[in-house]
C-alpha cells in the first residue's frame, strides 16, 4: 500500500514490524530538519516557535482517530510500561475499596511487573489476579478494581473482544485499562464504543516512529479533569512555566503528561503518522487477514511439522502469525540469515507479523518457500545457527 515510503533493506522480507515498525522515508528528512533547524537555529525559542511544547498532544490529536479516540484524549510521552503506571494507578485510585487487579497469564511482562511494584507503594492488600485469556469474563466480579489486559497476546496474536469485556467489567464496577501496543496501527479500535477508563500503546511497533518512540495513554473524556496523576511531573502542570511550588493538575489529558517530551523521536514520530492520511485502517486490518490467511494455509500445507497456535479464525487474531516448533529458535536464525526477518519467543515460538503497509503477497509468498526450504532441507540444523546457552535479544 505504501512500500515506497519505507526504507527497507535490500533482499529482506520484514514480518517483524509487530517488534519494530520499519523507517518511514520522511523520518529521516524530518528528524533532519528538527535537528538543524529547530535545535540548531531556533535553540531554546523552539519550544514554542517550532511547537516542542504542544507536540505531545498535538501529536496524541493525529493518533487519536487511529484508535477511534475524540479530540484531546490522547497525550504522547514517556515508554508504554510508564503509561501503564499512570493508567493503573488512577484506576486504583478510582477504586479505593475494592482489592484486585485482574489481567490474564498471557498479558506481557512488563504490565504485570508494573502493577506488582505499583502495589507495593499503594500500600494496600491489593492482589494481582491471573487467569487463563479465555476465563476473564468469568472472573470479573465484584472484588476487581480494575481488569487491565493487552487487548492482543504478543505471543499468539489472540485477541480479546474489547467491546464485551469492558461491558462486563463495567456491569461488575471495574475499570477497564486496555494496552493497545499490538492493536494501534495493526486493527481497528474503537475506544468511544467500547467506552473503557483507559487505554495505553506504543508507537514502534505499528506505528513505525523508531525505538524509543514515545507511548501514548488516552483517558475517557469524563474523567480527563478527574483522574488523579501519580507521577506530578511539571509538563503535567496546570501552569508549568509558573514554577508554582504546589502541583495542581493540567485540564484533561494534558496532566498525564509528566516531563521534557523527546523532541526527535516526536518528530519521527509526526513523519510516520503522515502515512495514515491517506490509508484506512479497515483496509489495512482487510489485507492483514488476506496476508495471514494466505500463511497458514502455505505454512501448514509445506511444513506440517510446526504447529499453529494463534486462532484460526481471523476475527480473534490481530495482526501476526505464531507456530510453535522444537527447533524454531535454529530456524528463526536461519531465516534471517536467508532474508527472512520474523522472530523467537521462548520456548519454542516462531512469530511473524503482518503489516500490509510494506507487505504484499508476492513478498509473502516469497517468505513462504523460504521456510519451506530451510526446515525441509534442514538448513536450520547448520552449525551457525545452534542455540546458544544464554538467550538475549528484545522480547516484545
Ligand atoms: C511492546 C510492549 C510493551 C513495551 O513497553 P516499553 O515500556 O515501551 O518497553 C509493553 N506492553 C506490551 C503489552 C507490549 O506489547
Amino acid at each position: 500500500m505504501k512500500k515506497n515510503q519505507f526504507h527497507l533493506p535490500d533482499g529482506v522480507i520484514y514480518l517483524d514490524g509487530n517488534s519494530l515498525g520499519p523507517l518511514p522515508k520522511a523520518a529521516i528528512e524530518r528528524i533532519q530538519k528538527t535537528v538543524v533547524d529547530e535545535w540548531g537555529d531556533m535553540l531554546i525559542t523552539a519550544w514554542n516557535s517550532a511547537g516542542w511544547f504542544q507536540q505531545p498532544n498535538v501529536l496524541g490529536n493525529r493518533l487519536a482517530p487511529l484508535i477511534g479516540a475524540a479530540t484531546d484524549t490522547v497525550v504522547l510521552g514517556d515508554t508504554l510500561s510508564i503509561k501503564v503506571f499512570q493508567a493503573l494507578a488512577a484506576g486504583l485510585q478510582m477504586r479505593p475499596d475494592r482489592n484486585v487487579i485482574l489481567s490474564d497469564k498471557g498479558n506481557f511482562p512488563t504490565d504485570l511487573y508494573i502493577a506488582e511494584g505499583l502495589i507495593k507503594l499503594t500500600g494496600r492488600d491489593i492482589q494481582l489476579k491471573l487467569v487463563e485469556p479465555e476465563e476473564v469474563a468469568d472472573s470479573l466480579d465484584e472484588g476487581v478494581a480494575v481488569m487491565m489486559l493487552t487487548e492482543v497476546d504478543y505471543k499468539t496474536g489472540r485477541m480479546h473482544s474489547m467491546s464485551e469485556l469492558t461491558r462486563k467489567a463495567h456491569s461488575v464496577g471495574a475499570v477497564a485499562l486496555w494496552d493497545l501496543a499490538h492493536s494501534a496501527g495493526a486493527i481497528p479500535v474503537d475506544l468511544q464504543g467500547c467506552n473503557p477508563e483507559f487505554a495505553v500503546g506504543c508507537t514502534y511497533k505499528y506505528l513505525n516512529a523508531g525505538p524509543g518512540a514515545p507511548a501514548f495513554i488516552y483517558t475517557r473524556p469524563d474523567l480527563g479533569d478527574i483522574v488523579e496523576p501519580a507521577l506530578c511531573g511539571w509538563m503535567g502542570h496546570a501552569s508549568p512555566f509558573a514554577f508554582d511550588k504546589g502541583y495542581k493538575p493540567a485540564p484533561s489529558i494534558s496532566r498525564m503528561r509528566v516531563g521534557t517530551p523527546p523532541v526527535l523521536q516526536m518528530a519521527a514520530l509526526d513523519a510516520a503518522l503522515d502515512i495514515w492520511d491517506d490509508v484506512s485502517i479497515d483496509d489495512v486490518r482487510k489485507k492483514s487477514i488476506e496476508l495471514s490467511e494466505l500463511f497458514i494455509k502455505e505454512i501448514e500445507l509445506r511444513c506440517p511439522q510446526l504447529r499453529l497456535i494463534s486462532p484460526r479464525d481471523s476475527k480473534m487474531r490481530g495482526s501476526q502469525v505464531s507456530f510453535t516448533w522444537d527447533n524454531g529458535f535454529e530456524a528463526i536464525k536461519a531465516l534471517a540469515a536467508n532474508g527472512v526477518i520474523g522472530d523467537f519467543r521462548a520456548p519454542d515460538v516462531m512469530r511473524f507479523g503482518f503489516t500490509p503497509l510494506y507487505l504484499d503477497e508476492h513478498d509473502v509468498m516469497k517468505a513462504i518457500i523460504i521456510i519451506e526450504k530451510i526446515i525441509n532441507e534442514n538448513i536450520w540444523a547448520q552449525e551457525q545457527f545452534k542455540r546458544p546457552s544464554s538467550l538475549g535479544g528484545r522480547a516484545t
